[in-house]
Formats: C-alpha cells, sequence, structure tokens
C-alpha cells in the first residue's frame, strides 16, 4: 500500500485552488463546515456535469446494448435486507484513547503494511490490531492506545413514511450505493424495452454513506454521486465479458486524458464468497495509489438475492433456445467525485514560463473543460469594441459555455482561463472592427491565430470537437 509517495503540499495546492477558483466549498463553511460533504461550485458544477457526460457517452450511447436507468434514492427498506447491507455493510471502527479520535482500523493497518480489508470479522480485526500495537499510530495524535475495534454499519437512516417517533426500529435508508435501483428493476427494463441478455444497465445518481474517517478531500464523502453499470450475461459468457469490460474502462480514463503512469490495476485479495473476480482500477491520488473504480464479477448474487426476498423470478428466457436461467452480472462502478478528483490532480499543472513568471493551468481535455471558450474586448472602456465582443459572445453561447471577460489586461485575463482549463480564448480589437479578424489564443501553447469572423464557428467546431 505504502510504495508510492505521498505528497502532501499537493493535496493542500489542490484544495485550496479548488475553492478560491469556485470548483469545491465544504458544505455550510458558515456554519464551521459540516464533514465530509462537500458542494461544487460554478465551475465544479460544470466539470463534474461534463465528467456524468463522458461516462454517459462511454456507456450509455456508444453500446447499443446498454440502456440508462434513474431510480430513486428511497428504495423499500427490505431491499438492503436483501443485499446484505443491513447485516454486513459496516467498516470496522476505532476510537484513539488518547485524543478520541475515530479511525477506520483496515486502513490504518494497511497504512502500516498489514493486509486487512473492511471484509473481515470483528475478531480478525481485533487480532491484527493486537498484533501489530506497535507499528499503528493515531493519524491526528500519534498515539498507539486504541480501542477494540466494532463493526460500524455505512447505512445512512432515514424516517421517510414513518410518523411514529420511533422510526430508528424500522428506518428506510438513504440508498448505499446506486446499483441496488438497477437490480430491482431488472425485470422492468426487460418487459418494458427490447434488451437480450447480454445487456447493460446504467445510471448515475446520488449515494450515502456514514463514512468513518472525513478525511481526503472529496475522494471519501458521506454524500457522493456514483455511475454504476450492471451487465447481465449468460453464466457461461461472463468471465468473457468481465475481460471485455476491464479492457474498456481502462481504455476509457485514456480517452479522458488521464495519464497511464497514474493508473494502475489492483485485485482484490479477499473475495466476497459470491464473486468470481474483483479488480480495481486505481489512481495516483497526491495520497497515493487509491481506488478510482471497481470493475466486478459478482455471478448471480444480487438477483437470486431479490428473488429470494421479494418472490419474484428474476430470470431471463433465451427466446430462440427457450433455455431459462439467471443472469451473471459483470458491473463497472465508479464515483463522480473521484473522477473529479482525479482529473484535477491530473490536469493540475504549474508552469514556469521563466523571468520570474509562471501560470497555473489546468490542461483538461475539452470536453471536460467547464467553459470551453472565453471572450475579451481588448479594452472595456472602448463602446465598439465591447458591443462587437459581445456579439460574438451572444453567437458562440449558443454552441458552448462561454465566458465574457474583460476585467483588467488581456495577460490576466488569459491566467484566470488558463487557471480553469479554458481551451481557447478569443480577443476582439480595433482589427477586428476593421477587417473581421480576432485572435484566438490556445490555452496550452499559449501561441495565438488569427482567425476571420466568418470561420470562426468552423475553427473552434475542429478544436473542440
Ligand atoms: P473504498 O474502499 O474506497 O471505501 P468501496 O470499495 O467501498 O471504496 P464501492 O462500494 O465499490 O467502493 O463503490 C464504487 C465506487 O464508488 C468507488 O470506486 C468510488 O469511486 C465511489 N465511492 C465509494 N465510496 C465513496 C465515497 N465515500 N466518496 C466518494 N466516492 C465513493
Amino acid at each position: 500500500m505504502s510504495e508510492e509517495k505521498k505528497d502532501d503540499k499537493l493535496m493542500e495546492k489542490i484544495v485550496s485552488f479548488a475553492k478560491r477558483r469556485g470548483f469545491v466549498f465544504g458544505s455550510s463553511e458558515i456554519y464551521g463546515g459540516f464533514a465530509a460533504v462537500y458542494d461544487f461550485g460554478p465551475y465544479g458544477t460544470e466539470l463534474a456535469k461534463n465528467i456524468r457526460e463522458a461516462w454517459w457517452k462511454a456507456m450509455v450511447q456508444e453500446n447499443d446494448n446498454i440502456v440508462g436507468l434513474d431510480s430513486s434514492i428511497f428504495m423499500h427498506p427490505k431491499v438492503w435486507e436483501a443485499s446484505g447491507h443491513v447485516g454486513g455493510f459496516s467498516d470496522p471502527l476505532s476510537e484513539c484513547k488518547q485524543c478520541h479520535s475515530r479511525v477506520r482500523v483496515d486502513h490504518l493497518l494497511e497504512d502500516a503494511g498489514v493486509f486487512a480489508d473492511e471484509k473481515m470479522t470483528e475478531e480478525e480485526i481485533n487480532i491484527l490490531l493486537v498484533e501489530n500495537k506497535e507499528k499503528l499510530r493515531c493519524p491526528k495524535c500519534g498515539s498507539s492506545d486504541f480501542s477494540e475495534s466494532k463493526n460500524f454499519n455505512l447505512l445512512v437512516q432515514s424516517n421517510l413514511g414513518n410518523f411514529t417517533g420511533d422510526w430508528d426500529k424500522e428506518p428506510t435508508y438513504l440508498r448505499g450505493e446506486t446499483c441496488q435501483g438497477i437490480y430491482i428493476n431488472f425485470k422492468n427494463v426487460m418487459d418494458s424495452t427490447r434488451v437480450k441478455v447480454p445487456f447493460g444497465i446504467a445510471q448515475v445518481g446520488k449515494a450515502f454513506r456514514n463514512e468513518i474517517t472525513a478525511r481526503q478531500f472529496i475522494f471519501r464523502k458521506r454524500e457522493f454521486e456514483q455511475m454504476e453499470m450492471q451487465m447481465f450475461v449468460h453464466p457461461d459468457d461472463a468471465m468473457e465479458m468481465y475481460e471485455q469490460w476491464r479492457e474498456k474502462r481502462w481504455q476509457y480514463y485514456l480517452d479522458l486524458g488521464i495519464k497511464e503512469e497514474n493508473l494502475k490495476w489492483h485485485e482484490h485479495e479477499n473475495l466476497v464468497f459470491y464473486a468470481k473476480a474483483a479488480w480495481d482500477i486505481e489512481y495516483k491520488f497526491p495520497f497515493g495509489f487509491k481506488e478510482l473504480e471497481g470493475v466486478h464479477a459478482r455471478g448471480d448474487y444480487d438477483l437470486t438475492q431479490h428473488a429470494k426476498h421479494s418472490g419474484k423470478k428474476l430470470e431471463y428466457r433465451n427466446p430462440q433456445t427457450n433455455e431459462v436461467f439467471v443472469p451473471h452480472v459483470v458491473e463497472t462502478s465508479v464515483g463522480v467525485d473521484r473522477t473529479f478528483l482525479a482529473v484535477l490532480t491530473d490536469s493540475y499543472v504549474e508552469e514556469d514560463l521563466g523571468e520570474g513568471k509562471s501560470r497555473t493551468v489546468l490542461k483538461l481535455p475539452v470536453n471536460l473543460a467547464p467553459v470551453k471558450v472565453a471572450v475579451f474586448p481588448l479594452m472595456k472602456n472602448k463602446p465598439e469594441l465591447v458591443a462587437k465582443a459581445r456579439e460574438v459572445f451572444d453567437e458562440l453561447k449558443m454552441q458552448y459555455m462561454c465566458e465574457f471577460d474583460d476585467n483588467g489586461n488581456v495577460g490576466k485575463r488569459y491566467r484566470r482561463q488558463d487557471e480553469i482549463g479554458t481551451p481557447y480564448c478569443v480577443t476582439i480589437d480595433f482589427n477586428t472592427l476593421e477587417t473581421g479578424i480576432v485572435t484566438v489564443r490556445n490555452r496550452d501553447t499559449m501561441e495565438q491565430e488569427n482567425v476571420n469572423l466568418e470561420n470562426l464557428q468552423k475553427y473552434l467546431a475542429d478544436k473542440l470537437k
């Protein structure tokens, strides 16, 4: 786990940059904050939207055997009993006896180089806790004195539809993962569309977990967003399908512009009993390589469990052969927020421009950039330049997210756009009024090109494809 170098400075820089430039704010800051909950600011909202859209395109639009779904956050409480979450969705929790901060024992052990995970029993974890006492340190105060580890259930409870006042005896849950909504709609989707096995259902939506530790910025949130796809396949084809999806998902991150050296595969050492294979794609976050996405072969566990608990058949009949079977599931599961942090980390560059000058630039791929084009009048106090720039802006904004900026000198405006990753800036000057020629400046090369207004739409369309 700890072979990688941690870059605390980079993490600090990214957190403060994300706040300063309106990407990510801590929730409820005016009330002192709310642990492990974050808000996306104006540019963060755009980036998150572009991440969702890139995923949706790669999964639903480009695969004619995958359909979308938008299931509710609330589901019948039995869903969470069937899925095993009520009984077993827990993390091992211990308290530092010196400073009383809560720690996740499996993470503490892993950081000390001892293999552990949240699937271990309380007894197994406690043995490791005692055996490795001397190696373990409280991340806050450095003490090695911890209380016995207890498994803490991560499901977030609510009183939805319960007016008795003692709702916690029969709680409803905010979903702990989005894929349960997919399993319980498996039959609806089959009955209402023309899908045939193998087919997939994809969805993007909020999930909630009472995460014990609230560190690592948006990597681990208590309210987060998942993008999950469940592929339903014939049992004999499951492993081949699994390998195909491993390849596709790796390629997806390269297409998203992530540097390959910052990605690696991690195989789960301790598989849950029903799983056939489980690998994670890890990204080199500033705090080390950590899970970005899980790609799992889950067997028929999910459909079988829901069939058992609901009493409804969740099977597939092959229309050609009449063979009836319970499909196996190949799952890909990633968070919007973790993708956001990976993308931000990967594209954040501080460039030395020589002569004591530097710039911060987000080298985002064009499809993810929050603003695609910025339009500037060369001078703010020349109404004819401002009017022409407004005209250009009004036309471009119908195609792209654009920003109009007339504040400060053009150099400063370039820097502001570089920081938020805007690929192109268009400047309108006196020459434009005479000849119709504008200057288009490229974020990465900083080169400027003269483009005739008549060709500007086409020029940008080619570049922003
Ligand atoms: P971890 O081991 O890091 O807690 P996990 O194995 O519990 O993650 P899954 O249940 O497999 O995660 O969830 C699938 C994906 O959802 C993860 O790969 C991650 O991208 C995202 N995710 C899970 N938990 C969180 C969270 N608390 N905050 C942000 N994203 C999350």
